[in-house]
């Protein structure tokens, strides 16, 4: 005998149980998720820097910040769990003229859409973070509205809310192919045997192309490789800090308690999936961090690790219908920033399934068919 369940979840990152979550809010609580590895969030969930911002390039994405920031700010009425929220903004640094070009195309946008964001002088990035050396920082932004948190604590809190309300959650088990009749989702094939299920959502994260050719549909998001660096107890550099991001070179710090959390892609590695630290790139790293927080220089590092973005071709999520399989959707491609927008994706997915279409925002622009017709409008902002 097949499991059934009226929806299946494929993932157990914090956007298959912010799925879960609005789903059993809405009162379809038959929803199973399935997850591969042993425990929920062991995909680039718990690997996040965990930033939370408004701070993006284009419409779409302020609208989806602006529809999940607010429930992050209230997560534990919402969910019953807490999510220690540490609202102390985002600092983006320009350094060079296109950086200060873009931060006013930027400042205008969010603005516009009621966003508390402003731009500021060299100087008063110092007074926001007076450790920081503000050589060739030629001015910046900042929005005391962002800020940083534990992903985990947002997918435990989405978890045992959907599972209070019927949910189930598998770990342990692979889906590794999709039940297809007349053009219809069946169900799908896993690791464990077959479950029958109306309608499927993808919530695979990096993992989303892979799948993708298991199942034969082009689904364009590929895995780039992320390491996390930690110091240990470090008061001397003036803590609690915002989050401060070099727009130039993408290199980030933030408070981690009385640690120094930092990282800076390295956007030459090719795709992968290997997760194992780079040290041969930390030297790179730490040369920025030490001239920009010259105290810095006598701090160790502690703990390391890597974990995956989740990139498409225009740095935006697909977040909707598939339209050649029926029942079929996708949550997934948020680019490395997709733990802030999982509270805007798991309501609007919930949607599509119980109302028959997104209501809360016009997400059209994310639609997979638009690496069909060639949209072109790249998120700026990633780092
Ligand atoms: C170093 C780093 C820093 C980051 N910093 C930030 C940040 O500051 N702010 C932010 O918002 N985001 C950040 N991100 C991005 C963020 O982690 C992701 O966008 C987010 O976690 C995506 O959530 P998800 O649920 O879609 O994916 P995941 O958490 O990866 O979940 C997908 C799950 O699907 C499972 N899965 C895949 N295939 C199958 C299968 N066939 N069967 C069953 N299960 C399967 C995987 O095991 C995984 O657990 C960062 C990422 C990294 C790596």
């Amino acid at each position: 005998m097949a499991d059934r369940a009226a929806v299946t979840v494929v993932g157990g990152g914090v956007h298959g149980c912010s799925v879960a979550f609005f789903l059993a809010r809405r009162g379809i609580t038959d929803v199973l998720v399935l997850e591969k590895e042993e425990g929920l969030g062991a995909g680039s969930t718990t690997k996040a820097a965990g930033g939370i911002r408004y701070q993006f390039s284009t419409e779409i994405n302020i609208r989806l910040s602006q529809e999940s920031i607010p429930f992050l700010e209230r997560f534990e009425a919402e969910t019953g769990s807490p999510f220690r929220f540490h609202q102390l903004g985002y600092l983006l640094l320009g350094t060079t003229p296109a950086d200060l070009e873009e931060f006013r195309r930027n400042v205008r946008l969010q603005q516009s859409l009621g966003v508390p964001v402003k731009a500021v002088t060299p100087d008063e990035c110092r007074q926001l973070v007076p450790a920081m050396n503000p050589d060739g920082v030629l001015g910046g932004t900042f929005c005391p509205k962002d800020g940083y948190g534990d992903p985990y604590e947002l997918v435990q809190g989405f978890a045992r809310a959907a599972r209070e309300r019927g949910v189930r959650f598998e770990t342990s088990r692979t889906v590794t192919g999709l039940r297809v009749r007349g053009g219809r989702v069946a169900g799908v094939e896993t690791s464990r045997g077959p479950v029958e299920s109306p309608v499927v959502v993808l919530c695979t994260g990096a993992w989303s192309g892979k799948l993708g050719e298991e199942i034969g549909i082009d689904i364009p998001i590929r895995p780039f490789r992320r390491d996390v660096f930690v110091t240990g107890s470090f008061p001397a550099v003036g803590h609690p800090l915002p989050m401060v991001i070099e727009y130039a070179t993408g290199f980030y710090f933030h408070s981690e308690g009385d640690a120094l959390l930092f990282g800076m892609a390295d956007k030459d590695e090719p795709s992968t999936f290997s997760t194992a630290v780079r040290w041969t790139w930390l030297p790179r790293v730490l040369e920025r961090l030490v001239h920009r927080l010259p105290v810095a220089a006598d701090a160790e590092v502690q703990t390391a690790w890597a974990g995956l973005y989740e990139v498409t071709p225009d740095a935006h999520p697909i977040l909707g219908p598939v339209p050649e399989v029926e029942g079929l959707f996708i949550d997934a491609g948020y680019s490395g920033h997709g733990v802030m927008h999982a509270p805007a994706a798991g309501k609007l997915i919930a949607e599509f399934i119980a109302d028959g279409e997104a209501r809360t925002l016009d997400v059209s622009a994310l639609s997979i068919e638009r690496f069909r017709s060639g949209a072109d409008r790249r998120e700026q902002a990633v780092f």
